[in-house]
């Protein structure tokens, strides 16, 4: 497959650069959800805090995975995270393989194959 060859991973940064960026930003809105409704439960008005707390974060997952969702790949120009409708947070591009770090790491002999293919009809 052509589309898959080795060539200079560094001409990808920008592009991984944003995947990274949204990825991280995903994780994060993840992670501070504990944190802060601990201390939306400690407050004296807890059951306004908790409700504020839960709906920001709901209204900050929802925008962090769509911003996810909708990153392209570098080299493939496809979704990176997404395959058809379903999202998936992998590591490396659903559509070329294309690893989130390769612009970082020593370039690949080989690309490996994706893992998701689409059905043969
Ligand atoms: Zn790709």
């Amino acid at each position: 497959m052509d589309e898959n060859r080795p060539t200079d991973p560094s001409a990808y940064r920008p592009g991984l650069n944003k995947v990274r960026k949204r990825r991280w930003f995903l994780w994060l809105i993840i992670l501070v959800y504990l944190p802060s409704m601990k201390f939306a439960l400690d407050s004296p008005d807890y059951k306004t805090w908790v409700t504020i707390v839960f709906v920001t974060w709901i209204v900050l997952l929802v925008t962090a995975v769509a911003f996810a969702c909708v990153v392209r790949c570098p080299r493939c120009g496809e979704c990176f995270h997404t395959h058809g409708p379903t999202f998936l947070p992998f590591r490396r591009c659903l559509h070329c393989a294309l690893h989130v770090n390769a612009d970082k790491r020593a370039p690949e002999a080989e690309s490996p194959e994706t893992r998701i293919t689409k059905k043969k009809s």
